[in-house]
């Protein structure tokens, strides 16, 4: 843990209780469950449904603007804090929608600037969302700001071997304005941080966002949260919304198939990733169980369709796990594949997660397979992971600090199993 670690125990001690529970992904993955319900949050809702509502109530066009600015660019987290809404307006607000904000539960930041969120939600779950320095070379984008890679579920039903955010199972979908809530939310950390660069009235609010790339590829699998996750892409993407742009969005996915072809029939251009990690099926089969679902003829016949509808580079991820998937002899088939769907590769040294057996090849190794695979064509990027001092890996921090949350716990006998509410 570094200096700037940030812990709130005493208000986490409340949550204790994280019941997680693991549906079979072969008969059940993209099932979603949502907390009880209480108001909807208004950050799930599209601008046409919030005109709708404002056309019922009489307001003046101009009002919603002022709405959509408090909600995306000023990122407020109450309605009291909307002062140029008139008090009945908010008030009719707040009688329909609730406005949620995700809780600061811990952030670590490293050396190299990587900082990692772990946020609390309504519920007492705990996600994380990693921001990410200006690298160009990762998506290929020139990058002024800043990558927020993002959670879309609470854990992990797809159990892939080397993976933190799978250990426990996976326990719900996220909310739309769960997913918008983490750029909300890191950006509003920020601009604690450097309350000098509050944004003034006139501010676009694409130009003042801290976070300017988004690549979905945390805790959970994009894919299997599709239209909560493309509910919460179009409001980031959206110039009402967070003006992101969707060439800057990636999504990554394990291999669903069938939800990559959805992608390519979508009309907004995001990104597509392959968290690949292997390019036989025998290596997918003994790392990663979709494979066994969705092997990799239907997942290349699925990129080669979003190829064909966007004519978008697709990004192979490739995490160099030691003795499983980084012998030389893994370059060929992992080479004809990006060379056949014109992609590049992200080789990543694999994060230790405690508890798995999986190790990182050394640095010489990573190289060697990095040479390899350039030379016969490949453009790839040996991504010498940022924030390897900070529990990195997907879902790390999370398990991490739950299991100490459970050993506090266990220590004080303490068993308090109601989340606080929301501040
Ligand atoms: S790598 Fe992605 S899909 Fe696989 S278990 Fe981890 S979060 Fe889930």
């Amino acid at each position: 843990m570094t200096e700037e670690t940030e812990t709130h125990f005493s208000a986490a001690r409340s949550v204790l209780r994280i019941v997680m529970t693991s549906p079979n992904p072969e008969t059940n993955p993209e099932t979603t469950t949502l907390p009880a319900p209480s108001l909807p949050d208004i950050r799930n809702e599209t601008r046409s449904t919030l005109a709708h509502q404002f056309s019922l109530w009489n307001q003046p066009g101009y009002r919603l603007e002022q709405l959509l600015d408090w909600l995306y660019c000023r990122r407020v987290e109450t309605w009291d804090a909307m002062t140029n809404l008139p008090k009945s307006l908010r008030s009719q607000l707040a009688s329909v929608w609730s406005l949620g904000a995700l809780s600061l539960l811990r952030k670590q930041g490293s050396k190299d600037s990587t900082q990692k969120f772990l946020w609390r939600l309504k519920d007492g779950s705990l996600i994380e969302s990693v921001l990410i320095p200006a690298n160009p070379a990762l998506y290929g984008d020139s990058a002024d700001r800043h990558t927020l890679c993002v959670s879309t579920q609470v854990g992990c039903a797809y159990g892939c071997r080397f993976c933190a955010s799978g250990l426990d199972g996976w326990k719900r979908n996220l909310a739309p304005w769960e997913i918008v809530g983490q750029i909300l939310g890191v950006e509003r950390w920020h601009a604690e941080q450097n309350p000098s660069e509050k944004p003034t009235a006139a501010d676009k609010i694409s130009n003042h966002r801290l976070i300017n790339n988004l690549v979905i590829m945390g805790m959970g699998e994009p894919m299997a949260n599709y239209d909560n996750l493309m509910m919460a892409l179009r409001s980031l993407n959206a110039p009402w919304g967070g003006g992101i742009g969707a060439r800057k969005i990636t999504i990554s996915t394990s291999g669903l198939a069938p939800k990559i072809r959805q992608l390519a029939d979508e009309p907004e251009q995001f990104r597509l990733a392959i968290s690949l990690h292997g390019a036989t099926d025998a290596v997918r089969n003994q790392i990663m169980p979709v494979n066994r679902k969705y092997p990799l003829s239907e997942l290349s016949q699925a990129c080669s369709y979003y190829l064909e509808r966007k004519g978008k580079m697709i990004t192979l991820e490739y995490i160099l796990i030691d003795g499983v998937n980084d012998a030389i002899a893994e370059v060929k088939p992992l080479s004809d594949l990006a060379r056949r769907l014109h992609a590049k590769v992200n080789l990543i040294p694999y994060n230790t997660v405690e508890g798995l057996p999986w190790k990182r090849p050394d640095e010489a190794r990573c190289q060697k397979f990095a040479e390899t695979l350039t030379r016969s064509g490949v453009t790839c990027t040996l991504r010498l992971e940022k924030g390897h001092d900070i529990d990195a890996a997907c879902g790390q921090l999370r398990l991490k600090t739950e299991r100490e949350l459970a050993a506090t716990s266990a220590i004080t006998g303490s068993s308090i199993d109601q989340p606080e509410p929301e501040s």
